[in-house]
């Protein structure tokens, strides 16, 4: 690309490493932030750098934070007698969503995926089975995608959580197999919720 600057051509190179965005896309927002004020281009570059330096897993529920212990966590008004486990701080996002949930949660970072080397010790287990030593908790709530990987982590949580007489459930009908939760809307999500069931 000898007719780009070298600096559009490197900003077009970055931004093209993102999830989902292609090529076309990349060189359409490098010439929108190139065009945008100075001002405008800073803020977006200073929130990059603001949200990388300033983000961090919280220190209970592992969830993504800028504060620790979370919002969530540390709020007089939710029930700590719950824990919702996810997978991802994205999952957390659309629970949220649904305005049906006020419990607690537990992010894993991932799934056990033996194919891919990720075993229990590769996400959040241990904090989550520390967490129970709480006697306020009374039911997690599995919520792991209902993929392989998800109904696999669900199940090895399951047999570890059960033998502490704790309540465990699952999200039921409402979200499609190989789904996931992140794309599910609000009714699908609540509907999930309200129909769990125990394993
Ligand atoms: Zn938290």
């Amino acid at each position: 690309m000898e007719y780009l600057a070298n600096t559009v051509v490197e900003l077009i190179e970055e931004l093209s490493k993102l999830p989902g965005i292609g090529r076309k896309t990349a060189q359409r927002l490098a010439f929108h932030i190139i065009n945008k004020s100075e001002d405008e281009a800073m803020k977006l570059a200073n929130a990059i750098v603001k949200a990388k330096r300033n983000t961090k897993y919280c220190s209970i529920c592992c969830n993504l934070t800028d504060v620790d212990p979370c919002t969530s966590c540390a709020s007089k008004k939710r029930d700590r007698s719950v824990i919702c486990v996810v997978e991802d701080p994205r999952d957390v996002m659309a629970i949220e969503r649904t305005r049906d949930y006020n419990g607690m949660y537990h992010v894993l970072h991932g799934n056990i995926s033996p194919m891919d080397g990720i075993g229990p010790e590769e996400i959040k287990v241990k904090e989550l089975i520390m967490r129970l030593n709480d006697p306020e908790v009374e039911e997690i709530i599995l919520a792991t995608n209902p993929t392989i990987e998800g109904e696999a982590t669900a199940m090895y949580i399951s047999k570890l959580v059960k033998p502490m007489g704790i309540k465990v459930t699952r999200l039921a009908y409402g979200i499609p197999v190989g789904g996931d939760l992140e794309y599910a809307d609000e009714v699908t999500l609540s509907k999930a919720i309200e129909g769990r069931r125990e394993i």
